[in-house]
């Protein structure tokens, strides 16, 4: 079942916007993540599966949700208007691929649409380096940006289990509600008042569920936990992204179809 093929420049209010992000120059160690976005799609789209979600909403009746290929980028910043364009038309922008620094740009374009913007953010890592190897535009530190220009009032962040002193400073200095791995449990109230910027980072899954990603982080979560948690928000999301898949590291695929299976049911959440 093919997504519907749509241009910026048609998209119409309440419309979901799946858009590429090829971007890996910020990763810092592996990059890889800027070939993701048409693979995710082919995914979504393979035979192999059915259009369903497990919630049996036929995602073939919903010719709201489209795809636009790949986003044209120059430069980092370009991503910032690309999403902004996608807002100005009422749609709700899903980005898939590329690596984490992606969302700071996409925050820009979010908060001047939404300026009371709550975050939650699935990831095995906090991302809030002040710097990392240099840069302050790092996939190691888009958080941090984020909240120090006060493009989210709340960052609710579940799944880390790689904080380290630095970043505890980080979660201290910026308020984050820190939902970490170790203390997770399926009861955990995720739900969140206003609207919500929902920031998916493929290596919150354990890396036996999604080994194609740059940082293999044992002890995450399992695909069932992941989707239990989906399936249980009640939020009024008005933007998205998922990050991180590498496809260098995958094995047979199997973190494509896992990227495919958490968006399509996020999916389900917006239609
Ligand atoms: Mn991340
Ligand atoms: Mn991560």
């Amino acid at each position: 079942m093919p997504v519907r093929r749509a241009k910026t420049s048609i998209l119409k209010s309440g419309d979901i916007a799946l858009i590429g992000i090829p971007f890996d120059d910020h990763s810092s160690f592996l990059k890889g993540s800027a070939t993701a976005p048409p693979l995710i799609i082919d995914a979504i789209e393979s035979n192999s599966a059915n259009y369903f979600t497990e919630g049996l909403m036929d995602l073939a009746d919903h010719p709201d949700v489209c795809w636009l290929g790949n986003a044209p980028l120059k430069d980092y910043f370009d991503i910032e208007v690309i999403i902004a364009e996608i807002l100005k038309r009422g749609a709700i922008p899903f980005s898939i691929g590329g690596d984490h620094s992606i969302t700071y740009p996409i925050l820009r374009a979010m908060s001047a649409s939404y300026p009371s913007l709550s975050i939650l953010h699935f990831d095995a890592h906090g991302d809030l380096y002040d710097s990392w190897g240099g840069s302050r535009y790092s996939h190691a530190s888009p958080f941090a940006r984020i909240m120090e220009e006060g493009l989210s009032q709340g960052l609710t962040q579940v799944g880390i289990r790689t904080l380290n002193d630095h970043q505890q400073m980080q979660v201290s200095k910026f308020g984050v509600r820190v939902v970490d791995m170790r203390n997770w449990s399926p009861a955990v109230d995720l739900n969140l008042s206003g609207p919500v910027y929902l920031s998916f980072d493929m290596d919150v899954l354990d890396p036996a569920f999604a080994p194609g990603v740059s940082h293999h982080e044992p002890g995450g979560f399992t695909t069932r936990e992941v989707l239990r948690m989906i399936q249980l928000l009640d939020l009024n999301i008005v933007g998205l992204d998922l990050v991180e898949y590498n496809p260098d590291r995958d094995l047979n695929g199997v973190t494509a179809m896992a990227a495919a299976k958490i968006i399509k049911e996020l999916l389900a959440k917006l239609l």
